[in-house]
């Protein structure tokens, strides 16, 4: 069985969701108020059965656990998928370097470097980077600074880096490859990053893998990276680890904050055993670095609530460090980077008052109940027990046990039974007879679809007929929405997590019977199964739910719409028959 299956036998979706969003009971289903738009009347369902949910709503899609968490976290699938396979303790795949020849890696990070060295000189020297070096002054940056951390400027100009590197003998795909530029629809390529703050980044040997970019003006996003390479992976990248390294042994903690702006601010004022998660989440990979240096973890991130989830959500990693994450507390209102900035000494302080994380999840998590309250005790336990559960260390889930009976006025042996409670996996699990992963054919008509398509080119004149939405399974929506992007096979498994490579290569290598010149009609008929089974589900589960039956009369039409096309095919079907 693949981890992605193991992941999804393992997690109940319910209890997932339940985490987001309160789920009521709805008959053999559950209903909430939808978490990804504002509603009064709950159109968002969760169905155990299928291990799905649907939002009927303004959202109108639905899908597996693993798209709820992309969507709600707004996360790619395989971020998705090691937060999630922590939490169902399933160990992944050892990470594969995609397939390129060393020679072939070392020549992009030559050509990251040549483009660091060209951005840092435009920065210093072009009339045109004046915005950006008053961007630089503003935030205080020295020169000493912006010559360590090789800052820079990207012209705006859709060639200039392109000429640039060209005229100095870098080949264009190599440059392709490292994410410099892209490639536009009409084949063109372009200089990715322009009129742009430009921040090298490099993996702990020092080579520049990537780059970070910030705009200089109101426009949104504020902050993009290198897209992943075969160099540059966001998830595995701690920024500044090439600076940092040495102190955060000599000195036995690293801290971890949110930004590159943030690390470097911290640098410069002396404080360098600092590095930066790229984004707000901290990945298992980049913990997995980071004890290599020290166990004692400590997490600076910004007091916004998305700095606050972000810190919430390592507790998992406590047992892969063996030992526990503390967490700086900002006064009301402040980043790290403006404590520094107005006084290191208070900085300091406010490092050596870290509170463990799981104290601070205490806080964080009854901050707003009323603890006199019987039903928000149990709330409270809802809250903190499945965390508690999750220690490995007995004396610390013992202290943790205490102090949860204590702020609930609860005896301990109450706590211990719902401990035990929790611990009991839930009915669904018991009962879930094991996945059927060897009758492909029969029962996964979406990845017989998808391997009729990557085996065949021929095919992609009707890729537009299927929709990514069709799917269940999300690692075959990633696989298809990549696929869409570049209709390429070949560069296909470079371009999706190395976590579904194993999936991806079951795809490609199956056998599919020889089916020579009715090919097209076969993926067509592929395609519409699934599409009936989508739109089928959809009336099936609406039906069910009793949601919005004033809304059926799209689908009756969506379902008129199919039949047609089923006639259609019937039709083209037999005249292939009869001209054969
Ligand atoms: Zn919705």
């Amino acid at each position: 069985m693949s981890a992605i299956d193991e992941i999804k036998q393992k997690i109940d979706i319910a209890e997932v969701i339940g985490q987001y969003t309160t789920l009521k009971k709805a008959g053999r289903n559950l209903t909430a108020l939808c978490p990804f738009h504002s509603e009064k009347h709950p159109s968002f369902f969760v169905y155990p059965e299928r291990q799905s949910w649907h939002c009927f709503g303004a959202c109108n899609t639905g899908g597996d656990v693993f798209a709820f968490i992309m969507k709600k976290e707004g996360i790619d699938f395989g971020e998705a998928l090691r937060l999630l396979a922590q939490r169902a303790g399933v160990v992944l795949p050892a990470r594969t370097e995609p397939g390129i020849k060393k020679e072939e890696k070392e020549e992009l990070y030559r050509a990251n470097e040549a483009a660091a060295l060209y951005f840092n000189n435009l920065l210093l020297n072009a009339p045109a980077a004046e915005k950006a070096r008053d961007y630089i002054a503003k935030r205080g940056f020295t020169p000493g600074t912006v010559a360590d951390f090789q800052l820079g400027f990207s012209l705006d100009s859709w060639e200039a880096l392109k000429t640039h590197l060209l005229e100095r003998g870098h080949r264009e795909a190599d440059l392709l490859t490292a994410g410099l530029l892209y490639q536009a629809e009409d084949g063109r390529t372009h200089d990715r990053f322009r009129g742009k703050l430009m921040v090298p980044i490099r993996d702990s040997r020092g080579r520049v893998t990537g780059f970070g970019a910030r705009v200089l003006d109101d426009s949104l996003p504020k902050y993009v990276n290198s897209p992943q390479t075969p160099t540059f992976d966001k998830s595995a990248t701690l920024y500044g680890i090439d600076r940092a390294a040495a102190a955060i042994r000599q000195q036995d903690m690293a801290i971890i904050m949110e930004g590159y702006m943030d690390v470097i601010t911290a640098h410069q004022n002396g404080i360098t055993n600092v590095v930066a998660s790229m984004g707000t989440a901290i990945t298992e990979t980049q913990v997995s670095t980071l004890k290599k240096l020290s166990r004692n973890l400590v997490l600076a991130m910004d007091a916004d609530a998305a700095g606050e989830e972000a810190m919430l959500r390592t507790v998992g990693y406590e047992n892969i460090l063996n030992s526990e994450i503390r967490v700086v507390i900002m006064p009301e209102g402040k980043d790290p980077d403006d404590v520094i900035r107005e006084d290191i000494n208070n900085w300091q302080k406010l490092v050596s008052r870290a509170v463990p994380l799981v104290d601070f999840m205490f806080e964080k998590d009854t901050l707003k109940l009323d603890l006199t309250a019987a039903r928000d005790k149990s709330l409270a336990v809802e809250k903190l027990l499945p965390v508690l559960a999750g220690i490995n260390d007995p004396i610390r889930q013992a202290h943790y046990l205490q102090k949860l009976a204590g702020l609930v006025k609860v005896d301990m042996n109450t706590i211990k039974v719902a401990l035990s409670r929790l611990k009991q996996p839930p009915a669904r699990r018991r009962a879930a007879p094991p996945a059927p992963v060897l009758h492909l054919a029969k029962d996964r008509p979406e990845e017989y679809c998808l391997a009729l398509l990557l085996q065949n080119p021929e095919l992609n004149e009707h890729l537009e007929e299927l929709d990514a939405e069709y799917f269940e399974n999300s690692e075959n929506r990633v696989i298809l929405t990549a696929y869409k992007d570049t209709p390429d096979v070949v560069s296909l498994k470079e371009r999706v997590d190395p976590a579904i490579h194993e999936h991806l290569d079951t795809i490609i290598n199956r056998s599919l019977p020889a089916l020579r010149n009715n090919l097209g009609l076969k993926f067509i008929d592929c395609v519409l199964e699934l599409r009936k089974r989508y739109l089928k589900s959809l009336a099936a589960r609406q039906a069910e739910s009793g949601a919005i039956e004033d809304d059926q009369a799209w689908l009756e039409k969506d379902l008129e719409t199919i039949r047609r096309q089923l006639k259609e095919l019937d039709a083209r079907r037999s005249r292939k028959h009869n001209s054969s």
